[in-house]
């Protein structure tokens, strides 16, 4: 699996967003925005407002149960995303395809880029490339770019803890 511009920033702002949490501010998203190089980032109220509630709709993307249920809820994001599907060769990239012409408001354009990257991103790997981290109360979700795509934790952290967890539970009368 090859990532790039075209298969990587909208499912990893997609993932940002979700793990920003439940009340990012507007200046907390508008940072993402700048670190993903989406252009004029500059978010008002509303607009902020409106992206948290579409990073709501993105975390079942990551953590459906099954490619039926993964398909469903990326349908109904791309009904309200997509516009006027169209190739672009911005910024010298090689030709990709965007959801929604290069005018439209900022809100617009990331919901185009998160439903269009994970669309596509599921398409070509199954959806096996998006997850929720297995430890519990994490609640992070991730996109695994790894070699052999059988990542299970957000992070080394989580699964070091995780790992110490089992460890303790499995064995409650040594290590403590
Ligand atoms: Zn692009
Ligand atoms: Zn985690």
């Amino acid at each position: 699996m090859h990532f790039n511009h075209d298969n990587r920033t909208g499912p990893e702002l997609a993932a940002d967003l979700v793990n920003a949490g439940d009340d990012p501010d507007g200046a907390e998203l508008e940072r993402l925005l700048r670190a993903h190089t989406i252009r004029r980032p500059a978010l008002d109220d509303r607009a902020a407002a409106a992206l948290r509630a579409w990073a709501r709709r993105l975390r079942p993307v990551f953590t459906a149960a099954s490619a039926d249920e993964r398909c469903a809820v990326l349908n109904a994001l791309l009904d309200d995303a997509a516009g006027r599907i169209h190739l672009t060769t911005h910024d010298g990239l090689r030709p990709h395809l965007h959801l929604v012409a290069d005018e439209e408001d900022v809100v617009a354009r990331v919901r185009a880029v998160t439903a269009g990257g994970l669309a596509v991103l599921t398409a070509w790997t199954g959806g096996t490339r998006l997850g929720g981290c297995d430890r519990s109360r994490c609640g992070r979700v991730f996109v695994d770019s790894s070699r052999g795509g059988r990542r299970r934790y957000c992070s080394a952290r989580c699964g070091n803890a995780d790992a110490v967890a089992r460890y303790r539970a499995a064995a409650p009368y040594r290590s403590r």
